[in-house]
């Protein structure tokens, strides 16, 4: 039912996951609401913050709040030491060949702007073809749109069947020589599908193609080794792996990143700035104009370190039991049909509720709600995916490593009491 990303141990060597010293090292999650004892299950939207990472944001505005890489003085030193210090974080937590691969942005969505205004722009051209899958969040589909209107290239989507699995006979077909880039996503944030993205890596390059994976749903959940992966763009949102948000990363590969060219113009991008002309900084500045997001680089940094400490392959194994016995506790309920049951999943149980009786997932949320139980409801920002399977929107419950069963089981019991109220 659900996998460890890239497993390096076999979960049964593992030592056991503890969830409770987990839970008692996020604050947020020790509160009450609606006189209820709050049940956390919208980490897909967001993770809440370890202290941690609290402290890591106010030891930069308490500490050494100022400004970096220009700086003699002693804070604005400290400063851009414990930023670049984030950067090795990244670099180490992903495995990228080099920390000036690892760029700076908001998150997955100026991630993929960034590849799709750099890179892209200069190497998609008329007739040519970039690869979606059907499962995409919009951040991964827009800015493809965009740039294919721009350039005159035309954007296929790969087909996934009921259950949520890529069709990869179907994707080897879309393929061909005229495919610039496959732009998947790695884990689906609307059904919990892991891609096969090694098949699919392999079969883009064979063609000549590029890969960037959007890996918002799959970093928070188990190792990632862009190098093992063998893929050419990488992004993830810190926010979802229990950092800050505002702040993410795109990895690259450094001969596209510089063939790419500069995106945003600015300070700090610069080599020399005159009226004649301007030349500009190498890698990572090249591509991070302007005062960046200091305190949101060292609190992401903080958080990597947090969760490396955990042991992205020990959270793995206790999502995936999180994620076997909350499948089969919501599949007892009557009238809930799960929606997203691939082969290989992580992190997402979604569902819908009595929708034969005119329920809808917004009445379920917000009675969820009253219950202190918090998860999402509607399309996910995955409009394609509620088409494709004829819903206007799913219940999700997605997990983090500080959930526990009984987090599972009160929201069955949530479950159960909303539709004896509606249905
Ligand atoms: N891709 C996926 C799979 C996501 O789940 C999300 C966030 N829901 C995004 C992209 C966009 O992330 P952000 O809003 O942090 O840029």
């Amino acid at each position: 039912m659900s996998v460890q990303l890239q497993p390096s141990a076999p979960a049964h060597t593992l030592p056991a996951f503890d969830a409770e010293a987990v839970r008692a090292q996020i604050p947020a999650l020790h509160q009450s609401v609606n006189g209820k004892p709050l049940v956390y299950l919208d980490n897909g939207a967001t993770t809440l913050k370890p202290q941690a990472v609290i402290d890591a944001l106010l030891g930069y505005y308490a500490g050494c709040c100022a400004n970096v890489h220009r700086g003699v003085h002693t804070l604005s030193q400290r400063a851009t030491n414990e930023l670049e210090a984030a950067r090795t974080t990244v670099q180490r937590h992903l495995n990228a060949p080099e920390e000036a691969e690892c760029i700076f942005v908001r998150g997955v969505t100026e991630g993929v702007n960034l590849v799709a205004n750099t890179w892209a722009q200069r190497h998609v051209g008329a007739g040519d073809e970039i690869i979606v899958t059907g499962m995409e969040h919009h951040s991964n589909i827009v800015p493809w749109q965009l740039l294919c209107e721009r350039v005159g290239a035309t954007l296929h989507a790969v087909p996934f069947d009921d259950a949520g699995n890529l069709d990869l006979a179907a994707y080897r077909a879309l393929l061909s020589p005229r495919t610039r880039l496959v732009a998947a996503v790695h884990v689906s944030n609307a059904l919990g599908t892991v891609n096969p993205v090694a098949e699919m890596i392999t079969a883009a390059h064979a063609v000549g193609a590029k890969v960037l994976l959007d890996g918002a749903q799959a970093v928070p959940h188990g190792p990632v080794d862009v190098q093992q992966l063998g893929c050419d763009f990488y992004v993830f949102s810190g926010h979802k792996v229990y950092g800050p948000t505002g702040i993410g990363v795109l990895w690259g590969r450094r001969a596209l990143l510089e063939a790419g060219g500069p995106w945003h113009g600015g300070g700090d991008m610069i080599k020399r700035v005159t009226f004649e002309g301007t030349t500009y900084a190498e890698l990572p500045g090249l591509l991070e104009a302007g005062t960046p997001h200091i305190a949101g680089i060292i609190g992401l940094g903080a958080a990597l370190r947090w969760f490396q400490a955990l042991g992205p392959e020990r959270v793995a194994a206790h999502e995936a039991d999180l994620l076997a016995y909350g499948t089969a506790q919501l599949a007892q309920v009557d009238g809930v049909e799960l929606v997203g049951t691939a082969t290989e999943k992580a992190g997402v149980l979604s569902f819908v509720a009595a929708p034969a009786l005119g329920v809808h997932p917004y009445d379920i949320a917000e009675l969820l709600d009253q219950q202190g139980i918090a998860v999402r409801n509607g399309h996910h920002c995955a409009e394609p995916v509620m088409d494709r399977l004829s819903l206007s929107g799913t219940v999700r419950a997605s997990l983090a490593c500080y959930n526990t069963r009984a987090d599972l089981d009160a929201l069955v019991v949530g479950v159960k009491r909303a539709l004896s109220m509606l249905a």
